[in-house]
């Protein structure tokens, strides 16, 4: 989508590909587009054309070589991506096949052409999106040897402190931009699953692709803003929007830097216990906080936000928008969607009437299961969404086993109708269960066994196992996740999930807290999701505790008989409502 303002600024919308900010100067590459010739070739041009097309393949596949030596320095990633470019261009079916069309007297350039198109044709029809994305990688070999057939190469030293924009880029040019510092990118086609953005995130190079066009509306030297976090592209921007993007390109660089320390180290205890840390996000924004501060996926989306965002229940397209929109920003981290939690003290339209103790009425799954149409169309919309393979779905609220074989089944359905309308999706798309009632957590063994995930929800499991409202005043002293019982409800899904032998996490607001890290790791917790400021401050934590001595805490915990004991032996008597964070 373009805008036009009367300022001659323009403003495209496209996906955001690599996170960050980038403005600079335009550097157009575009290369010509190559059309099928008709000739026929005379019998005696046929071995030039042989040998001409013998030369190019042989420049493309050295040139692809040269490549994979630059990339031995950059990135082991590029180094595969290449090879298998490397294949491509020297696929023998293919070649020979090139090399019948010319025989039969096709000129060089077209049999090349014709036979890649075959090629492509043949991916374009598949079903699956990452076959799909494949195509890219024809084409790239494809306008190398045309390229080569043509002696004309690209020159990338013009790329240099600009921003690229391009119909596509490949891996092989993206080292060399790396090397002369290209800003940003932007380009015409390209999925996110493409090698190059694949490059351009590793590289931390902001990029937005899918802009129609791009090569045609933008001039080179043109002043263009890359905002890769919102999938924006400016030409031309008027002085406010430039000053405001120059203050927000300052103040990731800023905010980058003072994190910066933690971001790119491993979340490992002293003693080498790797831990996975997620973020929990409201919104698509969010997502690029907690990218930026190194998270290894959302944990857990609450899709009800959405709901209290815009008063109502969203068609399937609005709600695959945000997911989408949720989704690709994290690209290729995994995402955890959340099925509409709605009833108690969050959106409550729809519930038939007032409900004398909402907290035990109709919440979360048993909304979802009453309102089957609402839960359908959010089923498929987080299916539409799966297409990439970063989408997990989860369920809330679960108390009942046939709750849960219910949902499994409405999934089940989603997914055949989807497959009939012959929309992308993962059929391998992640389902789990959120324990947060303490029935769940006493079932966790029988529900681990028919889920890929349990993830733990630590505000409702200790209103429910306490019988306290999260929510009133009256009984705060009551409501803490520290208190013995649901701590032993904790290990008690942690090892149910250790012998299904599918991942556990906790991703309510214990897992953030200061005084629960050692608890939680020693209780043998691997992944923890908490809002995007958080999590350098659990990284910190997490790396200056030994495993081996919070398991020997966790043996003393489970001594405790009291909220207060618990706290004694954690060494903090401070209730984690105070706050109580450390500082990184
Ligand atoms: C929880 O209950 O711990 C949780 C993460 O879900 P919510 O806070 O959204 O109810
Ligand atoms: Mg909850």
């Amino acid at each position: 989508m373009t805008t036009l303002t009367s300022h001659g600024t323009r403003i495209m919308k496209g996906i955001p590909a690599s996170p960050g900010i980038a403005i600079g100067r335009a550097f157009v590459l575009s290369t010509d587009s190559p059309s099928v010739q008709p000739d026929v070739l005379n019998e005696h041009e046929i071995p030039v054309e042989l040998a001409r097309f013998a030369t190019a393949l042989d420049a493309t596949t050295t040139e692809l070589l040269n490549a994979i030596e630059l990339a031995r320095k950059e990135s082991s990633t590029v180094i595969s991506i290449i090879e298998s470019y490397v294949l491509i261009a020297s696929d023998p079916v293919m070649t020979s096949a090139i090399v019948g069309r010319i025989k039969k007297g096709v000129p060089a350039e077209t049999a090349v052409l014709s036979e890649f198109d075959v090629h492509k044709t043949i991916l374009y029809g598949a079903r699956d999106s990452l076959l799909r994305e494949r195509v890219q990688d024809f084409e790239h070999v494809m306008e190398r040897i045309i390229a080569a057939l043509r002696n004309r190469t690209l020159s990338h030293e013009q790329a240099g402190n600009s921003i690229v924009v391009s119909g596509s880029i490949t891996p092989q040019d993206m080292l060399f931009f790396k090397q002369l510092h290209t800003l940003g990118y932007v380009t015409e086609i390209g999925g996110i699953n493409s090698h190059s953005c694949i490059l351009a995130r590793d590289f931390g190079i902001p990029a937005v692709i899918g802009i129609r066009n791009a090569t045609d509306i933008i001039e080179s030297d043109s002043i263009v803003i890359v905002d890769g976090f919102a999938g924006i592209v400016i030409v031309n921007p008027e002085t406010d929007t430039l000053n405001e993007y120059i203050t927000k390109h300052r103040e990731v660089v800023e905010y980058r830097g003072r994190l910066g320390a933690l971001v790119g180290e491993p979340t490992t205890t002293k003693d080498g216990i790797a831990l996975t840390l997620k973020a929990n996000v409201d919104s698509p924004t969010q997502v690029d906080a907690a990218i930026m501060a190194g998270c290894q996926g959302i944990g857990l989306v609450r899709t009800e936000m959405l709901l209290v965002q815009i008063g109502r229940y969203p068609t399937v397209d609005e709600q695959t928008a945000w997911y989408r929109d949720i989704a690709e920003r994290a690209y290729p981290l995994p995402v955890t969607f959340r099925a509409f939690d709605v009833g108690s003290d969050k959106f409550r339209d729809g519930i038939p009437h007032h409900e004398e103790n909402p907290a035990l009425g109709l919440r979360g799954i048993r909304f979802l299961l009453y309102r089957p149409d609402i839960f359908e169309n959010q089923i498929c919309a987080i299916l539409r969404t799966s297409a990439n393979r970063n989408v997990r779905l989860m369920l809330p609220m679960i108390s009942t086993l046939e709750e849960l074989e219910i949902a499994k089944h409405m999934v089940e359905k989603c997914k055949a109708r989807l497959a009939f309308e012959g929309v992308d999706f993962d059929p391998e798309m992640p389902l789990g269960v959120m324990v947060e009632t303490p029935a769940a957590a006493l079932m966790a063994p029988i529900y681990a066994s028919r889920v890929d995930f349990l993830s733990i929800g630590t505000n409702d499991l200790a209103q429910y196992t306490l019988a306290t409202d999260r929510t009133n005043e009256l009984v705060a002293n009551i409501f803490d996740a520290m208190h013995p019982a649901v701590v032993r409800l904790i290990a008690m899904t942690v090892e149910a999930a250790r012998t299904a032998g599918i991942p556990v996490s906790v991703c309510g607001e214990m897992a953030g807290h200061a005084a629960a890290t050692e608890m939680l790791v020693g209780i043998g917790i691997h992944e923890l999701s908490v809002s995007p400021p958080l999590l350098l401050e659990l990284k910190h934590r997490i790396r200056s505790v030994s495993h081996a001595d919070c398991v020997e805490l966790v043996k003393q915990i489970s001594q405790c008989n009291t909220t207060t004991e618990v706290y004694a032996v954690l060494g903090s008597l401070q209730s984690w409502r105070d706050g109580g964070e450390s500082s990184v």
